[in-house]
């Protein structure tokens, strides 16, 4: 292993060593491991493998082996990821890198690097507790070093080192960082061809990976207003930096607009990188200041969310609430609610607020909604519901089974700052929230065009 930290230095601090280990001399590839960062291009994990392997004249083989119990995962999600396997096989032919696609029950990786007697795997990463487990617990399985790379951001979280207070904060200590990471990606490609050997199974990237589950969430079907896979992700991005992003700082807040660059369920599932998109929106034909807008949401919020994750264990309950808004949530907690919905009222949009149930059935018709209309979903679930704890447990259930950019750290840290006050300050004084801010109908009004927003809606259903 020691020969390779010339090469993992020129990854910095994206890299993590999580099992070490003698290489194999008589070893016949390198692994990739897929699970979170579902790309072939721009992807520093994938990098690293062909970089070792072509350092060690050996092939890389992309692995990705599907679970049923994938976290948050039901079948509206799986379509998505399913779609989006042909462009990683295609992309990784390009780049010389063998694919195989499994699913469960046959899709152990320790298997599959003991079939093809595997020198070390390249894992990468996210900061959810679940696949976080299923890290470790391969890193203690696998009998050959497992390297993992922090590769869906553009500054490599552990070098935070804690937990950041707010977006101000984090601002100024990221860019910081943006003259050694937010930099074109490498793609190198892999010297040596991957030649399977002749008995090695592997499924059609377009097989149905979902077929006889039956341990598959079917409650919620797949939707078509977006189409998995990175193809579509690179598509959607062009039309945003040519159509939509010099048009972003009026519009990205009025929901009533198709102003943003509905990249999340890419970005979420890892089918595009945070990179590819920086750097398109930099080298854009538009105004320096619609750029700074959207890099802002980009890599300040989105890392700032994946910070909280990492950070705070506590993130998908109210719990990571900061002490000002415990306090002040606990204060009014027996204040009278005029107005309390069951999770089953809000689940079927039965609320007297036909701006609200608006934006829960774009959740469960579109997969998606508009980041205006998240905020004043969560902030009214505060305020129908019994208690901050339930609104927030509601509030997440909601989330991850509807939107296809679910089970994604900008949940939780969205959740966190419209319930618990998570980077916000503290506001006026008023009943239920107490100082955490409020969001009103009538506010919501004089901003955009609410009476669009809910026929567009409505039309969806149509
Ligand atoms: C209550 C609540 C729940 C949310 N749930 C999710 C979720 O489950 N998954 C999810 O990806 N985002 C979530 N968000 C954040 C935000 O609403 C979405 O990322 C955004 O609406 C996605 O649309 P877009 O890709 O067109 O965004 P754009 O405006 O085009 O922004 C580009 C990218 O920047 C990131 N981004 C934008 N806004 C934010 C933000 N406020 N916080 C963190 N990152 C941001 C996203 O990755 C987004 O794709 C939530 C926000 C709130 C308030």
């Amino acid at each position: 292993m020691d020969r390779l930290n010339s090469i993992f230095a020129r990854y910095g601090d994206r890299v993590t060593v999580r099992r070490t280990g003698a290489l194999d001399p008589n070893a016949h590839c390198v692994v990739y491991w897929v699970l979170h960062a579902q790309r072939a291009f721009d992807n520093p994990a994938l990098d690293l493998a062909v970089d070792i392997a072509n350092s060690l004249g050996l092939p890389v083989v992309a692995f990705f082996g599907l679970v049923p119990y994938y976290p948050k995962a039901n079948l509206r999600h799986f379509r998505f990821v399913q779609q989006g396997i042909p462009d990683i096989a295609a992309d990784c032919a390009r780049r010389n890198i063998g694919f195989v696609l499994r699913r469960y029950p046959e899709e152990s990786l320790i298997n599959f690097c003991i079939e093809t007697s595997a020198a070390l795997v390249v894992g990468d990463e996210d900061p959810l507790r679940e696949t976080e487990a299923w890290r470790d617990k391969a890193a203690k399985k696998l009998r050959i070093p497992l390297i993992t790379v922090d590769a869906d951001v553009i500054v490599p979280t552990r070098l935070l080192l804690k937990e950041q207070y707010s977006a101000r904060i984090i601002r100024p200590r990221l860019r910081r960082h943006f003259e050694q990471y937010l930099v074109a990606p490498a793609n190198p490609m892999a010297r040596v061809p991957w030649n399977p050997p002749p008995a090695l199974h592997s499924l059609s990237p377009d097989f149905d990976i979902t077929a006889n589950w039956r341990d598959l969430d079917t409650s919620v079907q797949p939707v078509d207003t977006f189409r998995g896979g990175t193809h579509e992700a690179l598509r959607l991005l062009r039309e945003f930096v040519t159509t939509k992003l010099a048009l972003y700082p009026r519009r990205h807040n009025r929901p009533e607009y198709d102003g943003t660059s509905r990249l999340s369920p890419y970005l979420n599932r890892g089918q595009i990188g945070p990179h590819t998109v920086a750097l398109a929106v930099q080298q854009a034909d538009a105004p320096q200041s619609a750029k700074d807008d959207f890099l802002d949401q980009l890599i300040t919020w989105r890392e700032l969310a994946i910070n909280f994750v990492h950070f705070n264990p506590l993130y998908d309950s109210i719990e990571c609430a900061p002490n000002w808004a415990h306090r002040t949530l606990a204060t009014h907690s027996r204040d009278r609610r005029p107005v309390v919905y069951s999770r089953d009222q809000l689940e079927q949009a039965e609320t007297h607020d036909a701006l609200w149930n608006a934006a829960q059935r774009q959740g469960i018709h579109a997969g998606w909604m508009h980041n205006y209309m998240r905020m004043y979903w969560a902030k009214k679930i505060l305020e129908w519901s019994p208690s901050p704890a339930v609104a927030y447990q509601t509030a997440v259930y909601l989330n991850d089974k509807y939107f296809l950019d679910g089970g994604d750290p900008n949940g939780y840290a969205g959740i966190a700052w419209s319930i618990a006050g998570k980077f916000d300050r503290p506001w006026f004084d008023r009943p239920v929230f107490g100082t955490v801010r409020y969001m009103s109908g009538p506010a919501a009004e004089k901003k955009f065009d609410t009476h669009r927003y809910i026929e567009q809606v409505s039309s969806l259903m149509e």
